[in-house]
């Protein structure tokens, strides 16, 4: 059971927006058509070369999986057995995910498509089976115990490809159930969604969302993706009028939202203890084998250098020509830039971007680029978003982006190609059952493409102003995942150990830890921005809360990349070869142990305090250029 979740727990993120950043990775708004060009759309015949071949190899992985059911009770008779059973798991698996790519990305690009809808689930329920019909696999390695398994490993290099699975399975023993105890836990799996389906359907759909008029007499209704879009107007009033409306709605509705989440916290605290873990924390981390001392070090960094954050807060500020800065002063950018990328444009930036990860990585890249690989354009039914699908493991991955021309498409192309190398390499470089990455470490190379590709821009900008643009976008982006997702995970934290203290959690609680932290984070007391309570109710508005501790992987994951980044810049050649090390390890060990083999251990300071280093020299650069520039007629703003 294990063995699948984790895999189908991954397919899950992969599947969910990647402009994952700021706004909630969770939305399923149907886009309105633009543009669309026949040449940018990805060929799903490399999968199946028709729907009847679909249809046929169903029914043949349905019949497949019912065969596995016979390897129970067996796995503990031989070497040469146990190898057969896993290696029939994996086969299968590995094809019925095939099956599943294909319905999952048909069905992305015509969301109204029944046809489609249907056919994913179907895959979707095959996937059920197959957890079905293999969760004896892990109580069964667990009773044949450690030392047999051994002698089986050392015995035929047939279990090579699992050896890291069964290392894995057997860490989890102390954690692991009796048989009937795990196919009760498997059967709640359903019940378990409520809280995070609940909150999915009151906010994307049944919530009243408010209509506001901005300055110059447009009515834009803030659906969750137009408060991200409005809440980053230039015009103060507008954008104070957007957080003031989006947020009372919130307001209105925190004690139902308060419900759901700590729904889901007790499900989590519940499932901690069902098996024999101290705490939610413990239980997420168990899994990867992840040490606590890694979320410590992020959290007790990013406290100690909140300063960064705040001199971030004051730069702005100054730019924007304002004398004190509020919560909705965050979002817009501070310099302007009218700029526009073809998407040929882009292809051709990212690689030379792309240049200091070494001749290999770029000639990969370069190649799978100009593949039919992506789905690049908006189009009516099209899913919203951007997401990376690297499940296909003989095929190649899929890319479903929706590219505007902007520089956020931009940046978000490189995002999604950092994850779309990294299976890649992944893929050909491991076998099946150790290519799937952690979550733990699934954001290293997006955000590595997305530092290069800014390190770039902002080095070959032609104007002051242009620098200055790319400088501030990238602290903006710094602001929000670094700083941003470590708060989050201080938030998601606090309430996990609240609820393990016996404590509840209404709306107005949430609130309250909430608001503490994030004056905390901006300052509050301190003078720097001010925090407005209404705004306090924030939490209410961040999917990621119902996922399990996957916020502070975010923040480590980004900060990996930095470190990684300014490694790569700076000593060339060997940090290239480390970088592309932990690319091309894939899932075959524990991703804490990948990352120190490569000499990055995240259960330092060093790896976070990288992060405020290149914020700081960032600002530094980016003040060197504003003390030379005449000093510009601000902006008169009304104080709210
Ligand atoms: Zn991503």
């Amino acid at each position: 059971m294990k063995y699948f979740s984790a895999l189908i727990a991954a397919l899950f993120f992969l599947s969910s927006s990647h402009a994952e950043t700021d706004s909630p990775a969770i939305e399923s708004t149907i886009t309105e058509s633009t543009v669309s060009e026949t040449s940018s759309v990805w060929d799903l015949n490399d999968l199946y070369p028709d729907t009847a071949s679909w249809d046929k190899d169903r029914n043949d992985i349905a019949a497949r999986i019912t065969t596995l059911r016979e390897c129970k009770g067996k796995l503990g008779s031989s070497a040469d057995m146990l190898a057969q059973c896993l290696s029939d798991i994996n086969n299968t698996y590995k094809d019925l995910l095939l099956l599943y790519v294909y319905a999952y990305l048909a069905r992305d690009t015509d969301l109204g498509n029944s046809e489609y809808l249907e056919r994913a689930s179907i895959a979707q329920m095959l996937l059920t089976q197959m957890g079905e019909a293999t969760s004896f696999v892990n109580p069964e390695l667990i009773a044949i115990g450690e030392e047999k398994l051994n002698g089986f490993l050392a015995h035929t290099d047939k279990l090579n490809d699992y050896d890291y699975y069964i290392k894995k399975t057997l860490h989890l023993a102390p954690f692991t159930l009796s048989n009937d105890e795990e196919r009760i836990l498997a059967a709640t799996f359903d019940t378990m969604q409520t809280p995070s389906s609940v909150y999915d359907v009151l906010t994307n759909a049944e919530m009243p969302m408010p209509t506001v008029t901005l300055s110059d007499g447009t009515d834009v209704v803030l659906t969750p993706s137009g408060y991200s879009q409005y809440r980053a107007v230039d015009n103060r009033d507008d954008r104070k009028l957007v957080f003031d409306q989006f947020w009372e709605t919130y307001q209105n509705y925190r004690q139902t939202l308060g419900l759901t989440l700590e729904g889901q916290v007790k499900n989590d605290v519940l499932m901690a203890r069902l098996r024999g873990y101290d705490s939610a924390l413990q239980r997420a981390q168990a899994e990867d084998n992840i040490p606590e001392a890694v979320y410590h070090a992020l959290v007790d960094t990013v406290n100690e250098h909140l300063d960064s954050l705040h001199r971030l807060v004051t730069l702005r500020q100054r730019v924007l020509g304002i004398d004190e800065s509020h919560y909705y002063d965050i979002y817009p950018a501070v310099i302007p830039l009218e700029r526009t990328y073809t998407l040929e444009e882009t292809k051709a930036l990212t690689i030379s971007a792309f240049q200091p990860l070494g001749p290999n990585y770029v000639n990969t890249f370069t190649e799978a680029v100009n593949q039919n690989w992506m789905h690049v354009y908006p189009s009516p039914g099209k899913r919203s978003g951007a997401y990376v699908m690297g499940a296909a493991y003989d095929v190649h991955p899929y890319m479903l982006l929706n590219y505007d021309n902007t520089l956020e498409s931009v940046s978000t192309f490189a995002h999604e190609w950092g994850h779309a190398m990294h299976s890649l390499l992944a893929n050909r470089n491991q076998p099946f059952s150790k290519s799937d990455y952690a979550t733990f470490i699934a954001e290293i190379a997006s955000t590595a493409n997305e530092v290069l590709l800014f390190e770039y821009l902002k080095n070959n900008a032609k104007t002051d102003e242009e620098r200055l643009h790319f400088l501030f976008k990238e602290l903006s982006q710094l602001r929000a995942t670094f700083f941003r997702q470590t708060q989050f995970a201080e938030f998601e934290l606090a309430i996990h150990e609240h609820v393990e203290r016996g404590g509840a959690l209404s709306g107005d609680k949430l609130n309250s830890i909430y608001g503490d932290l994030l004056k905390r984070y901006f300052g509050h007391d301190l003078g720097v921005m001010t925090i407005d309570e209404a705004y306090t109710v924030e939490w209410a508005y961040v999917p990621h809360f119902y996922r399990n501790f996957y916020v502070y992987q975010y923040a480590t994951s980004i900060s990996a990349a930095y470190y990684l980044m300014d490694r790569v810049l700076n000593d060339g050649e060997e940090a290239q070869q480390q970088y592309l090390d932990i690319l091309r390890a894939g899932g075959s060990d524990y991703p804490y142990e990948i990352l120190r083999r490569a000499g990055v251990d995240m259960a330092s300071h060093e790896v976070y305090l990288a992060v405020i280093r290149r914020m700081n020299r960032l600002m530094d650069e980016a003040e060197q250029i504003l003390d030379k520039q005449p000093s510009k007629p601000v902006e008169v703003t009304k104080t709210p």
